[in-house]
């Protein structure tokens, strides 16, 4: 990089505006976002009259509450992502979240999203500051001894994007000595530390930091699923690409407090109907699918026994 500070500073700007550009052009009203969610498009769920769930205090609680409050990411397009100037939630993983919770009893329109960065989660689930958690969840046995799982609902795999002239990383083995960017607290940040030492990590809270930092020349490489990646990129195709397969499994799970196997189990059967009835792929065609990769089938829901 032979960039002086200042050509730095105004490549740092236009490219800043370019991003900008790009997210309002999607926000605006009457004019649907070039590959954005697709409001019309998205499916009503049936909200289960009469449901109940005592054993679950958080259900409880929030039967008392009126609405569920739902963790969730709110700067992944096509998965979560938030409308700055309605404050509206939109992407696969809010779909999923709402189609749970018509099932659990809740209008899915009154669901309250707070954005819980990743490496907060497991906290937000143990102190109840949110009811469960969709946001690009990997399920692992780590995260298990802290809270409980609903799911699969999606399997995920880490990639990497780069800038779109970059053609010197076509995969894991080229990093060494590229900084590399990913979340604080994420799956693929933990893996590149492990498996990539030859690398120069970076991590932030959020995978939105990375992307402007790859923008601007700060960083060679953004890793994280191949899902968040393909959002990104899909925002901006002529400054950046995914590149190479995938190089591991992430399958995505409803985050639920660990003591409450009564909603995880409610929830693992949410799921596994919403996939019966096809609300699962008219949900992923309206969101995720128009990242261009067609609906896989639903994975089968791993119900694992109480703790
Ligand atoms: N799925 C990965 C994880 O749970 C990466 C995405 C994220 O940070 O949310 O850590």
């Amino acid at each position: 990089m032979t960039l002086t500070r200042t050509a730095r500073a105004l490549a740092a700007l236009a490219l800043a505006a370019l991003l900008a550009t790009a997210s309002a052009a999607c926000g605006k009203e009457g004019s649907p976002p070039v590959k954005g969610p697709r409001a019309g498009q998205l499916p009503r769920y049936r909200v289960a009259e009469g449901f109940r769930l005592p054993d679950s205090p958080t259900w409880n609680r929030a039967k008392r509450r009126g609405h569920l409050v739902v963790g969730a990411k709110e700067d992944q397009p096509y998965m979560g992502e938030k409308d700055p100037a309605t404050g509206r939630y939109s992407g696969f993983d809010i779909e999923i979240a709402r189609m749970t919770a018509a099932s659990l009893g809740f209008d899915p329109a009154g669901t309250e999203f707070r954005t819980i960065a990743s490496a907060n989660r497991e906290t937000a689930l143990q102190n109840g500051q949110i009811d469960y958690y969709v946001g690009t969840y990997t399920i692992n046995d780590n995260r298990k001894k802290l809270v409980g799982f609903a799911g699969p609902y999606y399997l995920a795999g880490q990639s990497l994007l780069v800038r779109a002239g970059d053609d010197d990383i076509r995969g894991p083995r080229d990093l060494a000595g590229k900084r590399v960017c990913s979340a604080a607290g994420s799956t693929p940040f933990q893996r590149m530390e492990a498996d990539h030492p030859e690398a120069d990590l970076v991590a932030y809270d959020t995978y939105s930091v990375c992307v402007d930092n790859l923008l601007t020349y700060q960083v060679d490489a953004v890793t994280t699923d191949d899902t968040i990646l393909m959002g990104y990129a899909a925002k901006v195709p002529d400054e950046l690409k995914v590149v190479g397969e995938p190089f591991s499994e992430e399958p995505y799970g409803i985050g639920v407090p660990r003591p409450d196997d009564a909603l995880r189990f409610a929830v693992d059967d949410a799921v596994e109907a919403h996939g019966r009835n096809g609300d699962w792929k008219r949900a992923y065609d309206a969101t995720l699918g128009l990242s261009g990769v067609p609906a896989p089938e639903p994975p089968a829901v791993d119900r694992y026994p109480a703790s």
